[in-house]
């Protein structure tokens, strides 16, 4: 759908003529016969682009009927956008560098240059960038250039999983400039499939005239054969990674055996929320009869009626169990940081908090602090975001 523009659209004004205007054919000054008008967005504002289309002059000449249009048309912007390169590239450099939710980039563009684009135009723009991105990514030239100074590359295969349930994509990649090379997702990891692959980064690295000094992978059987057969000369090493996961398989196993009695200890979260729960209602139903300050005990409960406020002890509780939660289902973490090890530091550390609170209670006044708790399930929090990577 053509891009509607605001009445009011301020535009600068870009007259473009084509720079040789020699015709290609007979070598005549070509006349110009029409004008092309196109509207884009720029990041530094709306531009009309005036483009002078030339042809020749010479009824005869194949090089009449072959209208020339300014070259630098193209270096602005692709035919049929409403959006100049530069905001093509921050869109998707936005998405595709950021990892910005799609939904959320509308507004950052308006804000950032005042451009209104609809979501669904973004998402088509997106699309264009990410082919073009993959082109980039994969073209030999380009390539060449990079590994031109590379005495020796470094390649590595692996399985990945976007997330659960997706199917698995072999991803083959070059660890010295840290490149994916190509991915595919494999039905099945078959040895005449991963052969395939394997063949294809052989492929790759003979263009680029670079040899290959290692192979990296997490020994898959079809991957050690399938290497061994086309590059027998390269050593295929173990990947760290996979290599302490694997070895350390005995200790995750003990870890996840040691969680169950954790997670049997700690239970009936539910029962205290629900409880807490109840008790609010109850005392919100009583608080709709009209009482003195004095009555409720303080003088902020009078004021704001709703429980939050009357029940600071509750609110308490109720965080105390959402983070007991956190810290009971948390499961990530490799060998290094095994999920059961997390999990009981973090649960002595909320049993250290409560009891620092009970023994405050009963040697002066009360300190109604959750920070001990909050800050255990936090650390688990950031933790495990860390391990994901
Ligand atoms: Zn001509």
């Amino acid at each position: 759908m053509a891009y509607r523009w605001p009445a009011d659209t301020d535009f600068s004004l870009w007259e473009l003529d084509v720079l040789d205007r020699h015709c290609p054919v007979c070598g005549r000054m070509m006349h110009i016969c029409d004008h092309r008008y196109r509207r884009i967005h720029t990041l530094d504002g709306p531009v009309q682009l005036i483009c002078k289309l030339n042809h020749c002059p010479d009824r005869t000449c194949p090089g009449h009927a072959r209208t020339r249009s300014p070259e630098l048309e193209i270096t602005l912007a692709l035919p049929q956008m409403a959006i100049g390169w530069d905001v093509l590239c921050w869109i998707g450099h936005r998405r595709c560098s950021r990892h910005m939710a799609i939904s959320l980039i509308p507004s950052e563009l308006q804000d950032d240059s005042g451009i209104k684009l609809s979501e669904d135009a973004i998402d088509q723009y997106i699309r264009r960038y990410q082919v073009m991105l993959a082109a980039w990514q994969q073209d030999a030239e380009s390539l060449r250039q990079l590994y031109g100074p590379t005495a020796e590359i470094i390649l590595c295969i692996d399985g990945l999983q976007p997330e659960k349930g997706h199917e698995t994509l072999s991803v083959v990649r070059e660890l010295t400039r840290k490149r994916v090379w190509f991915a595919e997702p494999l039905i099945s990891a078959t040895e005449d499939e991963v052969r395939r692959l394997i063949r294809r980064a052989k492929e790759w690295a003979g263009s680029l005239g670079t040899p290959v000094g290692l192979w990296m992978s997490d020994k898959q059987e079809a991957f050690v054969k399938g290497i061994a057969a086309e590059f027998p000369d390269v050593p295929h090493r173990y990947c760290d990674n996979h290599f302490l996961r694997d070895l350390a398989r005995p200790v995750l196993e003990a870890d996840s055996h040691a969680k169950v009695p954790m997670r049997q200890k700690v239970r009936g979260l539910r029962k205290i929320e629900q409880a807490v729960l109840r008790r609010r209602k109850a005392e919100t139903k009583d608080d709709l009869t009209p009482r003195t300050p004095e009555a409720t005990g303080t003088a902020t409960a009078a004021a704001n009626p709703p429980a939050a406020v009357v029940d600071p002890a509750g609110s308490v509780v109720l965080d105390d169990c959402a983070a007991v939660r956190g810290i009971l289902n948390d499961d990530q973490g490799g060998p290094l940081h095994p999920a059961g090890l997390r999990m009981a530091e973090a649960l002595g550390e909320v049993q250290e908090s409560i009891q620092r609170n009970l023994e405050a209670k009963r040697g002066g006044p009360r300190r109604s602090n959750s920070a001990g708790y909050r800050d255990a399930s936090r650390r688990v929090w950031t933790k495990s975001k860390s391990s994901r990577r």
